[in-house]
């Protein structure tokens, strides 16, 4: 018999974050809700942050549920599912939430059967099959980063680096959100699975799934699946409470002890990452043959009559999850989709949720309070900005740059390394909006290297042309010169 899952006390504490206020007792006691399939869904066909996928049906089509939308038939890519049964009633660019413009779009008229595609099942023996295998069957499952960064999950477990840590982001770090908490809570034996399939799929000999110390229920539930799996190579960690510490970079760093390069990836480190949803998705398909198509989201906030944790199908909207959480108590001050650090607000509830939505937050100014907000004063150069920066920047001196406009300045003082999470907006006394300005910073350089490169390779591209000219010009005057050589004497 193997030994149990060893229990990793809590890494030291970090130099950097913030100690916020969590809030997430509104919705941290509370199941998960599966709501009913919705009447419509409306699914974006750019979920995972690259260039749209092609639609694979036609408007007027029928649709099962779970049956491919976009992607199939071009392997290696990440396909899009219905997420209800239903008739294919437009196909079009619409906004959706969390996106800042329209994207192409399927929308699905439900028929209310529900009726489930029967091409996909369960797979046999999957931690036997080949890695490469395992990998194109996640992206047939249309699994991306459900964290929020939508990365298409069967590109992060590719690569070439050699990596020797899966770590298993459960470290739900920033306020009011609780849907990680109560997938560990509820299905911890999934995310257990999912994790040594990955393995599989992967080549990596160990995985550690990492939560926040102060998750008792969900490290009770993770840690009972993790005896009944007596596998040695996971490990549960616990990390500090401190925000930002669910960040993939922090938290490479708080529990492999390693850091991730400037400019690279955890997988530079030795390290794939991938959060405890994205890892339960990855067993609910190669289980039990079910894509992507729904997730749990946290509807929370004073605005909201019932907050809770629902598990909806992609393509919901805002205000079906509104609804099903009790409604609005009041018109909200601000509606965001995500928490109240890193969250993006959202002009309207009528937008469809996508894999990104993990939260929805109805917040009151109550919410509101606290950090950001009130008038912008000058810089007092106190350094607090400095002191809570987890990618270990100097905003005070990045703001110096950015009002002088100095783009140089500011790429070589790593706005890059940026992660936006808003810690230095939060610890600043004169409420500068310090990280918006990073966020603008980052996309002008951003745009800078991609007009350089663009610039590059038009002069490589003129380049060869007047070789190639210059190459043909050469051959013609040599054949235009053995034209006119005399002939020689006769034999
Ligand atoms: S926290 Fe605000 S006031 Fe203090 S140094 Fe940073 S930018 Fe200036
Ligand atoms: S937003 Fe950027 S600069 Fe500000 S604390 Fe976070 S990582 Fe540092």
């Amino acid at each position: 018999v193997n030994a149990p899952p060893s229990l990793r006390l809590q890494p030291p504490r970090p130099a950097w974050g913030l100690r916020l206020p969590t809030r997430k007792s509104l919705t941290a006691g509370t199941g998960i809700r599966v709501l009913d399939p919705p009447q419509r869904v409306t699914l974006a066909l750019a979920a995972s942050g690259g260039p749209p996928l092609a639609p694979g049906v036609v408007t007027g089509q029928r649709v099962l549920r779970g049956e491919p939308i976009a992607g199939a038939g071009v392997p290696g890519t990440t396909r899009i599912h219905a997420s209800i049964a239903g008739t294919v009633t437009a196909i079009d660019s619409r906004m959706v939430a969390g996106l800042a413009a329209p994207v192409p779009c399927v929308t699905i008229e439900g028929d209310g059967d529900d009726t489930p595609w029967p091409g996909y099942g369960p797979t046999a023996d999957a931690e036997e099959l080949p890695a490469a295998r395992l990998r194109e069957l996640v992206a047939m499952a249309g699994i991306i980063g459900l964290g929020g960064a939508l990365f298409p999950t069967a590109g992060k477990l590719s690569g070439e680096a050699p990596a020797h840590t899966l770590l298993v982001n459960g470290a739900e770090c920033e306020p009011y959100i609780s849907c990680d908490d109560a997938l560990l809570r509820e299905r911890s034996d999934r995310v257990v699975d999912g994790a040594r399939l990955l393995l599989a799929a992967t080549g990596i000999r160990r995985a550690v799934i990492a939560i926040k110390s102060d998750m008792t229920a969900a490290r009770i539930a993770l840690y009972d699946a993790l005896q009944a799996a007596r596998d040695p190579r996971l490990d549960l960690a616990l990390v500090t409470g401190r925000y930002p510490a669910g960040g993939e970079r922090q938290l490479v760093e708080l529990v492999v002890g390693c850091e991730v390069p400037a400019g690279g990836l955890p997988r530079d480190a030795g390290v794939v990452c991938q959060n405890v949803a994205t890892t339960a998705a990855v067993a609910d398909f190669l289980r039990r043959g079910q894509p992507l198509i729904s997730r749990i989201v946290t509807v929370t906030g004073g605005a909201v009559a019932a907050p809770c944790n629902i598990e909806a199908r992609l393509g919901t909207s805002v205000a079906a999850l509104v609804a099903a959480a009790g409604g609005y108590t009041g018109a909200p001050r601000r509606l965001v989709m995500g928490g109240p650090m890193m969250g993006i607000a959202l002009p309207d509830d009528e937008l469809p949720m996508t894999a990104a939505t993990n939260c929805v937050l109805a917040a009151t100014a109550l919410d509101l309070a606290g950090g950001t907000g009130g008038a912008e004063l000058p810089c007092i150069r106190c350094g607090h900005c400095i002191e809570v920066c987890p990618a270990r920047l100097l905003p005070q001196e990045l703001l110096v740059a950015w009002r002088q406009d100095d783009l140089g300045a500011l790429d070589h003082l790593g706005v890059a390394e940026c992660i936006e999470c808003g810690a230095c907006d939060y610890a600043c006394p004169s409420h500068i909006p310090l990280a918006r300005r990073f966020v603008a910073a980052k996309a002008r350089l951003q745009a800078g290297a991609a007009a350089a490169v663009e610039a590059r390779l038009a002069d490589e591209r003129s380049a060869a042309r007047t070789a190639r000219l210059a190459r043909e010009a050469d051959a013609r005057e040599r054949e235009l010169a053995a034209q006119l050589q005399p002939p020689g004497p006769p034999a």
